[in-house]
C-alpha cells in the first residue's frame, strides 16, 4: 500500500538534479568570468608600470585612469588579448585605439582634473573618452564615421561610462552647446588647428592635438589659450589617423 502523494525516489532524484545544476554552473560560470577579469587586472598594472610610469607620465588622476579602465572592452571582440600590448590596434573602418602610452601622455597634458569639461574629437573606440570620464563627469566626445561612434558609444555604455556623451558629427566644429572647454582632445591628425574648436576653449584652456600631413609622421602640439594670446609648442612625433572633413 502507498500513501496517496508518493514521489517514486527517481523524481526526487531528478528533481534534485534539475535545481542544482543551474545553481553550480552559474557559480562555475560567475567564477571563470571573475578570473578572467583578474588576468587582465594584471596585465592592466603591467600596462600601468611598464608603458605608463616608466616612461614619465606622473600625473595622478591620468594613472589612476588607465588603471581602471577596462582596456580590453575597447577592442573588437577576438582581439581582447591583445588590448594591453604596447601598440595601437585596428577598430575597424580604417581607423585605430590609439597606444596606451599615447592615451596617457594626451590625457596628462591637459591636467585632468573632477569637475573640468572636457570634449573631445574622434570617438573611435571611446576607450579615450572613458579614460576621461574616470576623472572628470562632464565629457563630450564626437565621431565623424557614426557606425564606428554607435561602437564607440555601446562599448561606453557596457563598460558604465554612462555620463559621456556621444554626438555623430564634423569635429572640426566643436560642439558649440557645451562650450567652453577647460580642455579639448584631437585624437586625429589635422593639418592645421581647427579655429572654432580654439574659439570653444575656455580663457586658460588647453587642447592637444597632433598637427601634420596625413599618413606621415605628425607633431603632437599643445595649444594653450591665454586670452587673445594662442601658444603652442611642439612635444612630439605622433602618427594618427587623418581628421577627416567628410563622412566617407
Ligand atoms: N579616441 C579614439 C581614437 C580613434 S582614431 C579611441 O580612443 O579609440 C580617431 C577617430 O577620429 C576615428 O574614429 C575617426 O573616424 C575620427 N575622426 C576623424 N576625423 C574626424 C572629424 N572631423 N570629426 C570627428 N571625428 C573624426
Amino acid at each position: 500500500m502507498f500513501p496517496k502523494c508518493f514521489f517514486p525516489p527517481i523524481l526526487i532524484i531528478l528533481f534534485t538534479f534539475l535545481i542544482t545544476v543551474p545553481i553550480v554552473s552559474v557559480g562555475i560560470a560567475k567564477t571563470d568570468n571573475d578570473e578572467e577579469e583578474d588576468r587582465y587586472q594584471r596585465l592592466r598594472e603591467q600596462m600601468v608600470n611598464r608603458q605608463i610610469v616608466a616612461r614619465g607620465v606622473e600625473n595622478r588622476p591620468t594613472i589612476d585612469a588607465m588603471r581602471n579602465v577596462p582596456r580590453h572592452k575597447f577592442v573588437r571582440s577576438g582581439e581582447q588579448r591583445r588590448a594591453y600590448l604596447d601598440n595601437p590596434l585596428p577598430i575597424g573602418h580604417g581607423q585605430t585605439i590609439s597606444q596606451p602610452f599615447i592615451v596617457a601622455y594626451m590625457t596628462q597634458l591637459i591636467n585632468p582634473e573632477p569637475g573640468m569639461n572636457v570634449l573631445e574629437i574622434g570617438t573611435g573606440s571611446g576607450y579615450q573618452a572613458a579614460v576621461l570620464a574616470e576623472i572628470t563627469d562632464q565629457v563630450y566626445t564626437i565621431e565623424i564615421i557614426e557606425e564606428l561612434g554607435e561602437w564607440g558609444k555601446q562599448n561606453l555604455r557596457s563598460a558604465g561610462y554612462d555620463k559621456v556623451q556621444v554626438k555623430f558629427a564634423d569635429g572640426y566644429y566643436g560642439w558649440e552647446e557645451y562650450a567652453p572647454f577647460d580642455a579639448i582632445v584631437v585624437t586625429a591628425a589635422a593639418d592645421h588647428i581647427p579655429p572654432p574648436l580654439v574659439e570653444q576653449l575656455r580663457d586658460g584652456g588647453r587642447m592637444v592635438i597632433p598637427v601634420g600631413s596625413p599618413f606621415r609622421t605628425q607633431n603632437l602640439m599643445l595649444v594653450e589659450k591665454r586670452g587673445e594670446d594662442i601658444r603652442t609648442r611642439n612635444l612630439m612625433p605622433v602618427r594618427f589617423v587623418p581628421f577627416t572633413r567628410e563622412e566617407e
